[in-house]
């Protein structure tokens, strides 16, 4: 009986709740959990909503939520003890069996075996062949199994669930509609990339499921590998390897139902809802859709919100009827359109070719890291694993993976140099023709040493900036920096992060802002806040301006390159160094498995690798004209000002008595005020530091060495950017994270510079 069936006063127990994950979840949060007592309140006057009391809360629900929720009045069916699983329990579930049944649908390909399931299952005797099935119906049976009744039905066999075949639709309504308390999907095990696609939408679907890896005896006699604990933790539902020709596994399989029937989602290691990462276009077009579809409650009741998103991006005939009737249809076929219309910039594809090889390269991924290789036999995505096999090759990976980054900086820096020089002869030009034609005063310091010395000094590194972001859009569009993560997961493990943490820090090099917004894909938080929090130890390259003004001028050439090298290095190990500290002491949380995404080779279009690139250059070109500006004109006019007006020297501007000030705190580096004014000034942005020494030292300059070494660390560790912190913020979700970046990487930078500066002037 339902619950929506009960009247005022009455009370009843929970036996279960029927519908889609996400709907289940809701519900179960709100008290409804199997064995639970419930009593109706009062119905509302138009007997909707109506208000229950459960686990000693009041809550109300509507009508068609009250429908999918199923109870008894039988006392027995609390759950206030754990009955043994005697005879009397038989008995008793024999007379109310509600309790222990469970419906469950058989879903796959065709001739993967779900027949020859149902029959071992069953003791029906319905044929089996090898030939497509071409009549579209369900047959059903039932087993009764460790106290359980459990309801087969053999659905036709579809190799997906788009509404083209007949089949494919009338599997999708049953799945919709009838929502089965689990699923089995039976997956050919033997041809199991192909098979895993059919999972991969029912993850959408967000449903209960077990894997049967049928044909398992013929994987084992061609001696393929297969770790089916890793698979199953990565897909997130269990698996069992099963063979219907002898009837093995049948056992496991449905203890693994009614144990799945049993768990609520996330409780359990292969009983997770995974959201498979279609790329960044897709992902933002779902949630856009999302957000209209979530304002429709009839509507979430019946689907997932994001399984129907997708299926509107793939444009589906289905799905489109059911959006077209909201009255938002109009928004979401924009917003539907403007998804297409980047998608295909981007990868030259439709969303439903996109969607399609996002999901293989999640399936290629999780089957990469469960070990799986074919044994003897064709391989049907033959270039990939090919070129996989020497990419993420035990000895060539790593080798190759170096070469390309030793590649990347290099073409950065040598091509870089060219129209670095342009826009240097540019600058020069435009403050030779200020200094020239202007009448002396304060505008024209302004002009001139303010906004040209500062953002000038800054401007110039935008083309190598962006050489090194097209660098990086390049191996990201390729499908290059999935396997670059692939193979840097076993090193990124040990530092506490995960694999995918390995692009944003490489991004990280050209700039931390957009870096932390990629950690973004990372799944698990602990492992996404590790590594957005030693993210600012990779050099970014606004701190380059610095190192290659200081060592330019307190090193000879041929130590030039090693400081700089030796900069990079230290920040690398540094990271090293407080991952470990934070995943072991301060950040705890367990880590769950992840897909590392393996998406198909592709030649990146040009328009989309001009457009990322463009897209992060922008950010950069923002930061010129705001921040940078800003702060430039600041610290030029407290350099220009003092107490009196007009400052007669630097040391008496409002720059020089603040630098004065806190000189003592720097006392242990031998910074002089100067440098400690220029590091306050950095706080805006690390260019800025720069600037500011550009600013403040029109002579030589008037420290050693190893000074000038300790300011350059200090630079490459202490506070990130404003802009930084304020992405972490945003990313993290609280600002707690946020100040803890800015505090433990200054308080670091203090400490290294000044053990450095101290153990240096002993030595020397
Ligand atoms: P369905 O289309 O999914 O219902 O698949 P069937 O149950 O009709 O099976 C298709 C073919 O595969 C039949 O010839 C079965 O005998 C065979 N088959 C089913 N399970 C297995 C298995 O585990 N191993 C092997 N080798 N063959 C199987
Ligand atoms: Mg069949």
């Amino acid at each position: 009986m339902r619950l929506s069936e009960l009247n005022t006063g009455d009370k009843a127990y929970i036996i279960k709740v029927q519908g889609h994950g996400g709907f289940r979840k809701r519900i179960v949060e709100m008290g409804f959990i199997k064995g639970q007592r419930v009593e109706v309140l009062q119905c509302a006057p138009l007997q909707d909503p109506v208000k229950y009391k459960v686990m000693g809360y009041e809550v109300s629900l509507r009508r068609q939520e009250a429908e999918k929720i199923e109870v008894s009045t039988d006392e027995r069916d609390a759950d206030n003890e754990h009955e043994p699983q005697n005879i009397s329990t038989a008995a008793h579930f024999r007379e109310h069996s509600a309790r222990h049944t469970i419906n469950v649908a058989l879903v796959g390909n065709p001739n993967c075996g779900k027949t020859s399931l149902f029959n071992f299952a069953s003791g029906a005797h319905e044929r089996v062949g090898n030939y497509s099935g071409v009549t579209v119906d369900a047959k059903e049976g039932f087993t009764d199994f460790e106290g359980y009744h459990i309801k087969l039905v053999d659905l036709p066999g579809t190799y997906s669930l788009s509404a083209y075949s007949p089949e494919e639709l009338y599997v999708r309504r049953q799945l919709v509609d009838d929502t089965p308390d689990v699923v089995i999907n039976v997956l050919d095990a033997s041809n199991i990339e192909r098979n895993l696609y059919l999972t991969t939408q029912l993850m959408d679907m967000h449903l209960r499921v077990v894997c049967a890896l049928n044909m398992f005896d013929e994987l084992e006699e061609r001696g393929d590998k297969l770790n089916i604990d890793t698979l199953s933790s990565l897909m997130g539902m269990p698996m069992v390897p099963t063979s219907f020709k002898s009837g093995r596994g049948l056992q496991e399989l449905m203890r693994e139902v009614i144990h799945l029937f049993e768990s609520r989602e996330g409780h359990d290691q292969y009983y997770r809802h995974i959201h498979i990462n279609h790329g960044h276009e897709i992902e933002d077009g779902i949630s856009n859709i999302q957000h209209y579809l979530k304002g429709n409650d009839l509507l979430r009741l019946r689907y997932s919100t994001r399984w129907l998103a997708i299926k509107l991006l793939e444009n589906d005939k289905e799905a489109w009827r059911v959006a077209d009737e909201l009255p938002e249809a109009q928004q979401i076929r924009e917003a539907c359109v403007l998804a297409n219309r980047r998608v295909k910039e981007e990868t030259g594809d439709d969303s439903e070719t996109a969607i399609m090889d996002a999901k293989y390269g999640y399936i290629h991924g999780a089957l990469h890291e469960a070990g799986y290789v074919i044994g003897k036999k064709n391989d049907t995505y033959k270039t990939t694993h090919w070129l996989d096999a020497v990419i993420t090759h035990r000895w060539l990976g790593f080798p190759i993976f170096f070469l390309l980054l030793w590649l990347m900086f290099e073409v950065t820096f040598t091509l870089g140099q060219y129209p670095m020089d342009w826009i240097q002869a540019g600058v020069d030009w435009l403050a030779d023709v200020v200094s020239r034609q202007m009448p002396d005063g304060p505008l024209k310091a302004m002009l001139a040493d303010g906004i040209i010395g500062g953002v000038g000094a800054v401007i110039v590194f935008l083309p190598q900036i962006l050489i090194l972001y097209t660098f990086i859009s390049l191996m990201e569009d390729s499908g290059y920096m999935a396997r670059a993560a692939f193979i840097m997961d076993k090193l990124m493990h040990g530092m506490g992060l995960h694999g995918k943490s390995f692009i944003p820090l490489i991004m990280g090099f050209g700039c931390n802002v957009p870096a932390v917004m990629a950690t973004r894909t990372v799944e698990s938080r602990r492992a996404r806040l590790i590594t957005m929090l030693v993210l600012p130890m990779m050099s970014c390259s606004a701190r380059l301006p610095i190192y290659i003004m200081i060592t330019g001028a307190f090193f000879a050439v041929q130590y030039q390159s090693l400081v700089m090298i030796a900069l990079y290095a230290i920040g690398i190990i540094l990271s090293v160094v407080v991952a470990r500290v934070l995943s072991k002491w301060v950040i705890k949380g367990e880590d769950t498995p992840f897909v590392m995404e393996l998406p198909p080779y592709r030649f990146p279009t040009a328009k989309a690798i001009f457009r990322h690139t463009w897209e992060k250059g922008k950010q950069y070109l923002k930061k010129m004209g705001g921040v940078i500006l800003v702060a430039s004109v600041i610290v030029w006019a407290l350099g220009y000002f003092g107490t009196m007006g007009v400052a007669p020297s630097l040391e008496e501007s409002f720059i020089g008595q603040l630098g004065k000030a806190i000189e003592p705190l720097f006392l242990p580096q031998g910074f002089n005020w100067r440098l400690d004014v220029s590091l306050i000034a950095g706080v805006g942005a690390k260019e800025i530091v720069a600037s500011t020494i550009g600013v403040l030292y029109t002579g030589p300059y008037d420290f050693t060495p190893l000074t000038a070494f300790c300011f350059l660390l200090f630079v490459l560790i202490y506070f990130p950017c404003i802009a930084t912190i304020v992405a972490i913020r945003h990313e993290s979700g609280s600002w707690r994270w946020a100040l803890f970046a800015a505090a433990y990487t200054t308080v670091l930078a203090w400490l290294i510079s000044a053990i450095v500066y101290q153990v240096g002037t002993l030595v020397m």
